[in-house]
């Protein structure tokens, strides 16, 4: 036994002749030296380990089959790691697949600003250092009605610093019933704790009531604080403080409020035939100090966290040292001042804003694309699966609007030879990968969130998967 391991390994190529190899030596014109060597290494290790516990056959060792996978391997180590995919998930704001998509416009943008110097912190009318805030500051203040604003990293971010600047070592007021967690371990008592302000907890889960805020007031109070529960909702026996009664009593006390929003949308989503939304514009109408949210939610923007409010305390916010680490960079800062000039127009704003567009897609468009869709796909002989076209439920997603079920239409694989897991397997390892979701034990594409553009490779995707053989492993491609 031992002996024929010993005589397995000594049929192993060196690593040498396999750089040698035309087919690797072809490679080695397109990638570095450094990785072709990795991915040699890496498969003759993995072919020691099999022939280690005797699971290796002489065939496999053909220097053709070695080089084959190592070709194979170079590929995938050449990839990036972020790359794209495609969303078939139905889910717009999908945490997990980067949020929002921005719009054209702002991708125009990029290349020249971020490939050039810009006025980032430059003011061109004195001749000196000015603000990076400036460039959205007045977009802010022009759409909103804010008296002042700035803008960091992201919404957690934001609500850190503003508990940093205008709470530390004093308490702050909130609900018993908005102590929520947010996706990747954002939660309310953390971020309380970590900006060294005492939470003061009032009220219980379904109810608070304005007289529990009151009571709680006492000489070390910063703070009112209200958090949007955007993920969630409590329904039923409950009851919240409304924001101006909350506004009221802490002008009694000279207390401010502060109001972290979550998605933050600009729109009345309410006139788009959906759930309604708290609007940002609201929150300041009703004397918020402060109301905070992200850039990348319903916003349809970059990754960033929107500070808005009274001047003095937005000041105080832009002046603490934290700011240094919390702020955002060029490229975001010109993706949010492009996203936010489109909402000028709302009409402008709901069809170029492709996270906007999606949401409010109507049901008749919706049809079409599922009908464009199956056609690219054409008729499949397959023992794999059948297609189905059939209407169900979308999601805004990124914790907003967690009631609102959007109308959608979905293409259905319905599982024979395949099981639905497998071919959600099978796509996600498609290039680009498209990313599904399983449900009633069938495969849905959801047209929403599937970018027109996309059509051709997702169809393209599926009659693979029609083509793919479960015993042994390899689709067989289409002429
Ligand atoms: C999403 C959300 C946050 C966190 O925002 P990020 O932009 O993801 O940092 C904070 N609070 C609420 C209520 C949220 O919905």
């Amino acid at each position: 036994m031992a002996d024929q391991r010993q005589a397995l390994f000594r049929k192993i190529p060196s690593v040498d002749v396999l750089l040698a190899h035309p087919r690797i030596e072809e490679s080695l014109v397109h990638q570095p030296r450094v990785l072709v060597i990795r991915a040699i290494h890496e498969i003759l290790e993995t072919l020691r380990a099999t022939i280690q516990k005797n699971a290796v056959s002489e065939e496999t060792l053909g220097t053709d089959t070695i080089v084959e996978d190592i070709i194979i391997r170079i590929e995938q180590l050449s990839m990036p790691s972020l790359r794209n995919v495609i969303n078939a998930t139905g889910v717009v704001v999908h945490t997990n697949l980067g949020r929002s998509l921005l719009a054209e416009r702002v991708l125009e943008k990029f290349t020249p600003l971020a490939g050039g110097y810009s006025n980032l912190e430059y003011s061109l009318e004195q001749g000196r250092r000015g603000s990076r805030y400036t460039h959205v500051e007045y977009l802010l203040k022009e759409l909103t009605g804010a008296e002042a604003g700035m803008v960091v990293n992201n919404n957690a971010a934001a609500v850190l610093i503003a508990l940093e600047t205008l709470a530390k070592g004093k308490e702050v007021v909130v609900s018993r019933g908005q102590l929520v967690e947010i996706g990747g371990a954002f939660r309310i008592p953390d971020v309380m704790r970590k900006s060294g302000a005492t939470m003061v907890e009032v009220g219980t889960t379904n109810k608070t009531h304005l007289k529990d805020y009151e009571e709680a007031i006492g000489p070390d109070t910063a703070l009112l604080l209200k958090v949007h529960t955007s993920n969630f909702q409590i329904v039923g026996f409950t009851e919240e403080v409304p924001l101006p009664d909350l506004v009221n009593l802490g002008r009694k006390h000279d207390i401010p409020v502060m109001e972290d929003l979550g998605s933050g949308c600009l729109l009345d989503f309410s006139n788009y035939g959906m759930i309604r939304e708290p609007t940002v514009q609201e929150s300041l109408e009703q004397g918020v100090g402060v109301v905070t949210f992200s850039g990348d939610k319903l916003l349809g923007g970059p990754q960033a966290g929107i500070i808005l409010g009274q001047k003095d305390l937005v000041t105080a916010v832009r002046e603490n040292q934290l700011n240094r680490a919390l702020r955002i960079d060029k490229l975001t800062l010109l993706a949010l001042e492009e996203t936010l000039r489109m909402y000028r127009d709302p009409q402008r704003a709901i069809q170029d804003i492709p996270t906007l567009r999606m949401i409010c897609a109507s049901h008749e468009a919706l049809s079409q694309n599922a009908d464009r869709l199956n056609a690219l796909i054409g008729d499949l002989d397959t023992e794999n699966f059948s297609v189905e076209q059939i209407d169900g439920d979308s999601k805004v997603g990124g914790g907003a609007l967690p009631l609102q079920k959007l109308k959608t239409r979905l293409l259905s694989l319905v599982p024979a030879r395949l099981s639905a897991q497998k071919m959600e397997e099978r796509l996600r390892y498609n290039t680009p990968p498209v990313i599904c979701r399983v449900e009633k034990d069938r495969l849905m594409l959801d047209v929403r969130t599937i970018q027109e553009s996309d059509f051709q490779t997702v169809a393209q995707a599926v009659r693979d998967l029609a083509q793919f053989n479960p015993e042994t492993g390899r689709s067989i491609k289409e002429a």
